[in-house]
């Protein structure tokens, strides 16, 4: 039996997805995924892949959110105070030498 950070890397080596996602294709409550993502990171990192956080959005004005340390969706806009505001997708990505910056 793989473990639920096997299995979370297994799924996003397929697609990219939302905690959320996550969490209903493992039968594992959002909570525990996004417990287990930092510790996913670490195991990537061993094997010189990556994960990447895609950044939420607000659907009502288009501002990005910018690089967050916490996994979870942030509830408000800070620009318009909407309150639709995308999941963060996560996807694995070959690790790359030096500390590679998103935009
Ligand atoms: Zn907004």
């Amino acid at each position: 039996m793989a473990t639920v950070r096997q299995q979370i890397i297994q799924k996003l080596e397929a697609s990219r997805m939302t905690a959320h996602e996550l969490s209903r294709e493992l039968r594992q409550s959002e909570q525990e995924i996004l417990k287990h993502l930092p510790h996913v990171a670490r195991s990537l990192a061993a094997i010189k892949r990556r994960l990447v956080m895609e950044p939420p959005m607000c659907l009502s004005c288009g501002f990005r959110f910018k690089k967050r340390d916490r996994m979870r969706a942030p509830s408000r806009c800070p620009l318009c105070k909407g309150e639709h505001i995308t999941e963060p997708y996560f996807s694995i990505e070959p690790g790359k030498e030096q500390n590679g910056v998103r935009s």
